[in-house]
C-alpha cells in the first residue's frame, strides 16, 4: 500500500515505524522541519520525506497521485489546513484520516474537503513529543475509534478500520459528538487534574516540605502526574477545541472535590470510606 503520513512526531513517527515494518508498504511523510524529515528516514519512519508538499510531488518514488491512504497527524489546528493544503495534489481514489484528539471540531469540515476522508483518533500516548519519542507498537492492544458519519464513504471506512487493525489497535465507532465528550472524561479532563496536582504540589509555601515531598515521590506520583506533565500544546488544543464538553467534566469534578472537603471539614470518615469504596469497584470498568 501506499501510504503518506503528515506531521512526523510521537503519533505520525511512530505509525510510520509500524508502517514500514511491512515490505508491502511504501510510506511518505511530511513534516514542517528539514531536520525531523531526516530523522524520520533514519528511524524508518518512513521512506521519504521533506518540509511541504510540493517538494513530496517532485519525488518521482513518492509517487503521490498513487496514495492509497494518507494520515494527518499534526497538531490539531492544523490538521484542516493541511487537508486543504494537499487536496490539489490527489488522485480522487486516496483516503484521507486524521488521529486529532477532537472530532467535531474537525470531521464535518474535513468531508467537505475531501469526500473519502474518516475521522480517527487512536487512544495511545506518552509524556513525550517530537519524533524522537516514536516508538513501534504504540498502538497494539490499545482502543482506536473512528467516527465515520452519514456521508462517509464504505471504502475508505474499510480501509481506515483495516490498516489501523493491522497495527494491533481494538477498533471502536462513535459519532464526532459522542466522541468528543467520552475522551473529555477519560482524556481531557486527567489532563487538567493531573497539571493541577503537580501546580499544587510545586506551589507548596514551605520549602523544605517541598524538597521532601520531590524526594519522596514514587509510584503514585508518577501516574498521577503524568497526563499533566505531558505536551503543554496538546492539552492547550484538547480545551480550545473540545471546550464544552471538557468543562462539563471540569465542573462535575470541582462538585467530587466539593463534596469530598465537606466530608473531611464533618470528620465524616464513614462517608469517605464508603465513597471510596464505590470508586474503588468502578475503577475497573475503565481499564482496558
Ligand atoms: P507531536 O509529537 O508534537 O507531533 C506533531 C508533529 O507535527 C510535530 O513534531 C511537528 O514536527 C509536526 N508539525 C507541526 N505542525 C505541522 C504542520 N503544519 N505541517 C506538518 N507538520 C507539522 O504531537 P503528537 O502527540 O504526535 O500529536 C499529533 C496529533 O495526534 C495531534 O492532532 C493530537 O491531537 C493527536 N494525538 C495525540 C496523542 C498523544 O497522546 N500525544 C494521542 C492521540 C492523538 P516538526 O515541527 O518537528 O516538523
Amino acid at each position: 500500500m501506499r501510504i503518506g503520513i503528515i506531521g512526523l512526531g510521537l503519533i505520525g513517527g511512530s505509525l510510520g515505524r509500524d508502517l514500514c515494518l511491512n515490505p508491502e508498504n511504501q510510506v511518505w511523510g511530511i513534516s514542517r522541519n528539514p531536520a525531523t524529515c531526516d530523522q524520520a528516514i533514519a528511524i524508518k519512519a518512513v521512506h521519504y520525506a521533506a518540509p511541504d508538499i510540493s517538494q513530496i510531488s517532485k519525488l518521482e518514488l513518492a509517487q503521490l497521485d498513487q496514495t492509497d491512504l494518507i494520515f494527518v497527524c499534526t497538531p490539531i489546528a492544523a490538521i484542516l489546513p493541511t487537508i486543504a493544503e494537499i487536496k490539489p495534489y490527489l488522485a480522487p481514489h486516496t483516503v484521507i484520516t486524521d488521529v486529532g484528539s477532537v472530532k467535531v471540531a474537525i470531521v464535518g469540515e474535513a468531508e467537505q474537503l475531501w469526500d473519502r476522508f474518516i475521522g480517527s483518533h487512536p487512544m495511545a500516548g506518552t509524556a513525550f513529543n517530537g519524533i524522537q519519542a516514536a516508538e513501534l507498537e504504540l498502538f497494539k492492544g490499545r482502543p482506536c475509534v473512528v467516527t465515520p458519519t452519514d456521508h462517509s464513504n464504505r471504502h475508505a471506512l474499510d480501509l481506515v478500520q483495516a490498516v489501523w487493525q493491522s497495527l494491533g489497535a481494538i477498533l471502536y465507532q462513535a459519532s464526532p459528538p459522542a466522541h468528543d465528550r467520552a475522551v473529555a472524561l477519560i482524556s481531557h479532563l486527567p489532563v487538567f487534574v493531573s497539571a493541577s496536582l503537580i501546580q499544587v504540589c510545586s506551589q507548596e509555601p514551605d520549602r523544605a516540605v517541598a524538597e521532601l515531598a520531590k524526594q519522596l515521590a514514587s509510584s503514585g506520583f508518577r501516574d498521577t502526574s503524568r497526563v499533566g506533565g505531558g505536551n503543554p500544546q496538546l492539552g492547550r488544543y484538547m480545551a480550545e477545541y473540545n471546550r464544552t464538553a471538557l468543562l462539563s467534566g471540569l465542573k462535575q469534578y470541582q462538585l467530587c472535590l466539593e463534596k469530598a472537603i465537606a466530608q473531611i471539614e464533618a470528620e465524616d470518615w464513614q462517608s469517605i470510606e464508603s465513597s471510596l469504596t464505590q470508586r474503588q469497584t468502578e475503577r475497573p470498568d475503565f481499564l482496558n
